[in-house]
């Protein structure tokens, strides 16, 4: 059975050592009441329900299934005690406003809590998971009657939301999206069509499922022009609280799936379901992409906690796991072997593995701070540059934090080796269950043309802006630093790249729009990379200059930035070179030769 043991120095020294998050709760409204103490004791807290609670049902959980039978779905044993368990503890009020019942802990705090909770199980993680995006889309589009009566239950986790987008011929493209809303007399709307692939569409978790649902009204223009959000519960619910009869809608099968197998995957059924409009007719994109947002990073949180908890496992596995001897004479002369962690190719995935973990943990928490200053700050210009930060750093979160953990999970089956493969460690089920996460919420590709087609051409790149002048002022404040100085020069150089080669890609894409669409998946990448890199030399630099960390943390920091410094980010050279390839090789096929 894999192990999991929640990385709370690490998670600290991310969240109040190299970010400074202490100073910055301690400054914006509402913030204050994040004490460090308070901090501390909700990371603990959260350590023990997701090792002792959530982690032992994570293998049986994969092995036992989500269960099928006339429209209700039974989750794998165990998980509706640690649900209940879970609303007990106010776990899903953590972030929530306090006038829905809300602790209102920092997001940053709540972004460590979800990594922990993922690590130990990402199957259960999925049934809370969507709650959050829901409230996020009520909070910020629904009227006033709507998050009195929804949000509250939600907040409390009596009662679960999902986010029902995709229909059969419609994932990537919601465009074309067919499900139908018909105005009723009393105001409300009839709902109409077939989603799939809805996470926790139906289980027996909670008392009722919120779900959002985008539909088309009757004189709708085509395209995502003409998409509204509705909510429609599983059980009704009139406009002053009251809970009524089963609405018209039900789950009509559950998907077999590669991997996260004790998450719910639902086929759902409306017909004709009563449902409420959540903001302006037609502009269920907006209302949507709220609900998105938050999901695509809260996914990236999902790569970061699979990519730390498979590295724990194989580190384990490495230093106990005895074949050949080192290559430069026996390490372990006593032992009929050497440990495989002697060897320098187990070294190099373990510490991609590391490089992973500790630099996405603070890329991961960086986003999430940044959503804390939108919603608590009360500089205007303060809160701008934020959401133009996180906006342009979201695709970057998901895409790069998941696609990492797709290399992480490969090393950990690969350090196993034949223990890897079989089910027994629980090595090729990490591998499995992370599978999903490169795919839902937007696959690579759609993140990786969110950000170079909309937030860097589009938006004329405001959001990298502020991140090249962030990581310039930082080069510039280390640079007379010469313990710094093997990080902060390439550091520098590649930011400068970066603009020229962000200019170059632009003006190629004027003259022919394929440009965009062949360079974004490696511009991606590429782009990652230096996220990366920076994150790593701050924590170098933080690191060095915390009393709370002793000399073995400090220079455990310092080589595994010299590792990615060396070993990883040199990767940006491959994605560059394949970007200024250009379209011509991928678009000159003609499709009929392809076969
Ligand atoms: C386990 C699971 C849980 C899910 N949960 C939910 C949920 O809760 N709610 C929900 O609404 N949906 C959910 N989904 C659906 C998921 O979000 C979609 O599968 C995903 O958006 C991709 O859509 P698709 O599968 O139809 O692939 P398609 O849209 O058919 O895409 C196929 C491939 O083509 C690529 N592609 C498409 N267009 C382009 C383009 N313009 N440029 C480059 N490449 C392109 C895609 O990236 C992908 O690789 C879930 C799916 C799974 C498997």
């Amino acid at each position: 059975m894999s192990k999991y043991a929640a990385p709370l120095t690490d998670m600290r020294f991310a969240l109040f050592d190299v970010l400074g998050a202490e100073a910055l709760f301690a400054r914006l409204p509402g913030g204050d009441a994040a004490t460090r103490d308070v901090c501390d004791a909700v990371l603990d807290e959260a350590a023990r329900f997701a090792e002792q609670v959530l982690a032992p049902l994570n293998q049986p959980g994969d092995q036992e299934g989500c269960h099928f039978a006339d429209g209700v779905v039974t989750t794998p044993k165990g998980f509706r005690e640690a649900y209940t368990q879970f609303c007990d503890g106010g776990w899903p009020a953590l972030n929530a406003p306090e006038q829905y019942g809300g602790q209102h802990v920092p997001e940053a705090i709540g972004a460590a809590v979800k990594e922990m909770l993922d690590s130990a199980n990402l199957s259960w993680a999925n049934f809370p998971l969507l709650s959050h995006g829901a409230s996020e889309a009520l909070k910020q589009h629904g009227e006033e009657w709507q998050r009195e009566v929804f949000l509250k239950p939600i907040v409390s986790g009596r009662w679960t939301g999902t986010m029902c987008l995709t229909e059969p011929h419609c994932g990537t493209d919601l465009g074309l999206l067919k499900t139908k809303a018909e105005p009723a007399a009393d105001g409300s709307y009839r709902i109409t069509g077939t989603k799939i692939f809805i996470t926790a569409g139906e289980h027996d978790l909670a008392d009722n499922i919120v779900h959002l649902v985008l539909a088309r009204l009757p004189d709708a223009p085509a395209g995502t022009k003409g998409i509204s959000l509705f909510i429609v519960p599983k059980f009704k619910v009139a406009r002053d609280g009251t809970v009524g009869a089963r609405n018209a809608l039900a789950c009509g099968s559950i998907e077999h799936k590669m991997g996260i197998k004790g998450s719910a995957t639902c086929v759902m059924n409306f017909d004709g379901a009563e449902g409420y409009l959540i903001g302006q007719p037609n502009k269920g994109l907006n209302a949507m992409f709220t609900m998105m947002n938050t999901a695509r990073i809260a996914v990236g949180y999902q790569g970061l906690a699979l990519t730390e908890r498979a590295y724990q496992n194989a580190l384990a596995y490495a230093r106990d796991r005895l074949q050949m001897r080192s290559l430069s004479g026996p390490k372990r002369p006593d032992k009929p072997a050497d440990p495989l962690i002697v060897h320098p190719d187990i070294r190099r995935m373990l510490l991609t593995q590391k490089a992973f973990a500790e630099g996405g943990r603070v890329l991961g928490y960086y986003a999430a701070l940044l959503v804390d200053v939108i919603e608590r700050s009360e500089d205007a210009a303060e809160r701008q540059r934020a959401d133009e930060l996180l906006g342009f750093l979201t695709p970057i979160v998901k895409a790069l934090l998941t696609e990492t953990a797709q290399e992480s999970t490969y090393c950990a089956v690969q350090i196993f080796g034949g223990h890897g493969y079989i089910a027994e460690w629980g090595m090729e089920q990490f591998a499995r269950d992370v599978r999903i996460t490169t795919i839902y919420e937007g696959t690579t590709q759609i993140q990786a043309l969110d950000l170079l087609g909309r937030k860097i051409m589009q938006l004329q790149g405001a959001g990298l802006r502020h991140f090249v002048e962030e990581i310039s002022a930082f080069c510039h404040a280390q640079q007379a630093n010469p313990e710094l100085v093997e990080f902060i020069k390439p550091l520098a150089e590649l930011t400068q790249e970066w603009i020229g080669l962000t200019q170059e890609i632009g003006r190629k894409a004027i003259g022919d729009a394929e440009e965009m669409g062949a360079a974004a998946v490696d511009y991606l990448f590429y782009a990652g990379y230096i996220a990366l890199a920076y994150f790593w030399a701050r924590s170098v630099a933080a690191a060095d200059a915390s009393a709370g960390h002793g000399a073995e943390f400090k220079q455990s920091k310092r080589l595994t930035a010299r590792f990615y410094y060396s070993r990883i980010l040199p990767r940006t050279r491959g994605h560059i070179a394949a970007i200024r390839a250009g379209a011509a090789s991928l678009m000159e096929m003609p499709d009929a030769l392809f076969g």
